[in-house]
């Protein structure tokens, strides 16, 4: 008799999936693990909506603009494969993941009738029994299914996945985040802060050196208050750092009240750990930072860069602004461009702000006209790319979702 798992990959050998991601490295994570996944149960991953039975999108809240654009592309992806499946008959299926699944629940399907599941973040590895079942009722009745409320991903689903002759892997660290930035609705999409234990981290990277991997990057939404019994982050940048094969290793993201001048020893002298670092500022004003809930002041971040610049020699720094933030006045807004030109960041990715749901900032008026957002983007902008010119700057953009 064959098995659960036998019976899926039958039931949807052949299947054609397409995946689209937004957001963050943290996402283009998920949606590796869910093609792990579903590439065990059969399926063929495609290059293009138009050629998949089943399509996936992995989507992002952290900001207006994103959602915006996942509202768009159901609709379009939709009638590629009804057209499609006019011409071979083959299933069509369209499953939300990832953050605005959370947000929006079962929502979604008011929203946008298309869509056929939604999967929270912390359900992901559901996804094979839940498309096997929405197949099986294909012609029977209309079926939507939402899986929202799991606490924690099984373990499992960081090991059971291929590596297609990459060289370089994301492997998270830490599931969600408790640190409530006031605009930020990580915490209420992704659940609680939570380590994964580093024995099944450093399983799961020498996994993946096995299969030709050299080079890593550790993710997490604050990796630096990561914790499991007496291994703290430094002990396992170490632990890591030690791994057989690994040629190249980095992190991402840092908070700067949980950044420490140990931290900076570490990045100083572990030989395969990257000489960069990047460390969101969101505010040069004292006044937006308490606002937003960040837990240090321009004072304390200055000194950070500058001992960080100090032990770290030439090492690289970037940052994440957001500007607009709720009563931001002028004097704020050059609290930050001062700040900048102090620290002169390698590279500095900016944000116009956006009211998200269920973020404590939602409660605040958007008073920064878009006008005004769009003036101060273009000063901060040009600031930036005066300094980034005399600089070197990060090859790829580092959690665009912060
Ligand atoms: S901005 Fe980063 S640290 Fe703050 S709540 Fe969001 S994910 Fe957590």
């Amino acid at each position: 008799m064959p098995d659960k798992k036998d019976k899926t990959k039958n039931e949807t050998k052949g299947l054609r999936l397409y995946i689209r991601t937004f957001g963050c490295q943290m996402n283009i994570r998920d949606s590796e693990l869910v093609c792990g996944l579903l590439g065990n149960a059969g399926y063929k991953m495609v290059e293009e909506p138009q050629d998949a039975g089943v399509i996936i999108i992995n989507t992002c809240s952290v900001r207006q603009h994103a959602e915006d654009r996942v509202w768009s592309v159901i609709g379009a992806y939709k009638k590629e494969q009804l057209k499609r499946k006019g011409k071979l008959g083959e299933i069509s299926i369209i499953g939300l993941i990832g953050c605005m699944a959370q947000n929006y629940k079962e929502q979604v399907f008011e929203k946008s009738p298309d869509v056929d599941f939604v999967v929270g973040p912390a359900d992901i590895h559901k996804i094979p029994d839940i498309i096997d079942t929405l197949i099986k009722n294909k012609g029977l009745f209309e079926k939507k299914i939402w899986e929202t409320d799991g606490l924690k991903r099984p373990e499992h689903i960081y090991h059971d996945i291929g590596y297609d002759s990459k060289k370089h892997t994301y492997v998270v660290i830490s599931e969600g985040c408790s640190n409530f930035c006031s605009y930020c609705v990580v915490p209420f999409v992704r659940g609680a802060l939570r380590h994964r234990s580093h024995k099944n981290i450093i399983k799961e990277i020498n996994e993946a050196l096995d299969k030709g991997v050299t080079s890593v990057t550790l993710l997490g939404q604050n990796v630096n208050s990561y914790q499991d019994g007496a291994v703290d982050f430094v002990k396992l940048l170490e632990l890591v750092n030690s791994l057989k094969g690994l040629k190249e290793f980095n992190f991402l993201t840092s908070h700067p009240k949980d950044t420490t001048t140990d931290l900076f020893k570490a990045i100083a002298s572990l030989g395969k750990l990257k000489k960069e670092l990047h460390l969101p500022l969101q505010s040069g004003s004292d006044r937006i930072l308490k606002l937003m809930n960040r837990g240090y002041t321009s004072k304390y971040y200055l000194n950070l860069t500058q001992n960080y610049r100090k032990i770290v020699k030439n090492g690289l720094l970037s940052s994440d602004v957001i500007l607009g933030f709720p009563s931001e006045s002028e004097a704020d807004f050059k609290d930050t461009l001062n700040l900048l030109k102090q620290i002169k960041f390698n590279a500095a990715y900016i944000f116009k702000y956006s009211p998200r749901p269920q973020t404590k900032a939602m409660a605040l008026p958007d008073d920064v006209s878009k006008a005004e957002k769009e003036g101060r983007h273009k000063t901060i902008l040009d600031l930036q790319r005066a300094i980034s010119k005399s600089k070197v700057i990060p090859q790829k953009s580092p959690l665009n979702a912060k």
